[in-house]
């Protein structure tokens, strides 16, 4: 099951639309932003009363 979340990319500030897995509990990936095209690493935990946590962060600042 796929949930579209909102996200600021931390290089450009606008705004992206993710799908989050929520049958995962922790995943870390990296996906591109959609408007200036460079790699946003997401950290996503699915806590246990269903909200959703998003880390976005650049390659830079870990
Ligand atoms: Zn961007």
């Amino acid at each position: 099951m796929l949930d579209p979340h909102i996200i600021d990319c931390p290089y450009c500030g606008e705004p992206i639309e993710i799908l989050i897995d929520r049958s995962v509990r922790e995943q870390q990936y990296i996906e591109d932003c959609q408007v200036c095209c460079r790699p946003i690493m997401l950290g996503v935990s699915v806590e246990e009363d269903g909200t959703t946590q998003v880390r976005a962060s650049g390659e830079n600042d870990a």
